[in-house]
């Protein structure tokens, strides 16, 4: 089964209008490396409608970085999926430091999960154990659990991403190895096997993410169940993000 690659850029709380714009014009001063690898930039909310401008005509894609699982009222500070589904075609959910810093939980993920495919948004779910739950050998467990429940009642789709992030490896610079990041990603394949189907589970795309840079990317696209990756730091540099993408790109084209 071929799988597009998908190499998505999470800039977390990084840019501000003025950074991002040039970022992104940065971005696209790189050479074109066609379509062989789906792109995917994930700036802060405030700068999406001036992206999605610089990105018509290129072959990148916009995504958000969070959104709730409401479509209006008295929610403050929250974004709704009627608000991005204007304007991106990803939203990335479940990310570790919402689950750490803002307190969401397999629960509320669920929710959002579900909400993103009514509204028409593709989400990247995140998934990863701690390092203390790695450490006592329990990363099956909550991988299985994180899975199971985040797509509770989900209508199988091979439009889901989900995007295995160990913990222990977001913004260290201490990423795992391709090997170890291959056997949970086939352990989540197998997980959504079993949950939804085994031809669904085959489309549905699953990226490593945790210090990916451009070092170390050909680990991953060489392993067999690993489809792309979610890059935080890196993402912030344009030529760094660049070889990132056009490595995917040649080593996917000769496996
Ligand atoms: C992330 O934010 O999803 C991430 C993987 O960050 P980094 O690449 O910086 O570890």
């Amino acid at each position: 089964m071929m799988r597009n690659p998908l190499i998505a850029g999470n800039w977390k709380m990084n840019t501000t209008l003025d950074e991002a714009i040039v970022l992104v014009q940065d971005m696209l001063k790189e050479k074109e490396d066609g379509d062989s690898v789906e792109k995917v930039i994930c700036p802060p909310f405030i700068s999406l409608p001036a992206i999605k401008d610089l990105l018509k005509g290129t072959s990148f894609k916009l995504g958000a970085q969070n959104m709730y699982f409401e479509d209006k009222g008295a929610y403050t500070g929250e974004i709704s999926p009627l608000m991005l589904s204007a304007l991106c075609d990803y939203v990335i959910l479940g990310h570790s430091e919402r689950r750490h810093y803002f307190m969401e939980n397999d629960e509320t993920v669920n929710k959002k999960v579900k909400k993103a495919f009514e509204s028409g948004l593709k989400p990247i779910l995140c998934v990863g154990e701690s390092l203390e739950d790695n450490e006592a050998g329990k990363t099956e467990q909550i991988i299985i659990g994180q899975v199971e429940t985040d797509l509770a009642n989900v209508v199988p789709t091979g439009d889901l991403v989900i995007a295995y992030e160990p913990i222990w490896a977001i913004g260290t610079g201490k990423a795992a190895t391709g090997k170890q990041a291959n056997v949970t990603i086939n352990l989540i394949r197998r997980t959504l096997a079993d949950q939804w189907n085994k031809e669904t589970a085959q489309k549905v795309r699953i990226l490593y993410g945790g210090s990916v840079t451009g070092n170390n990317i050909g680990e991953f696209i060489a392993e067999s169940d690993i489809d792309g990756a979610l890059v935080g730091g890196a993402s912030l540099k344009a030529v760094e993000f660049s070889s990132i993408i056009k490595q995917a790109a040649n080593l996917k084209s000769t496996q």
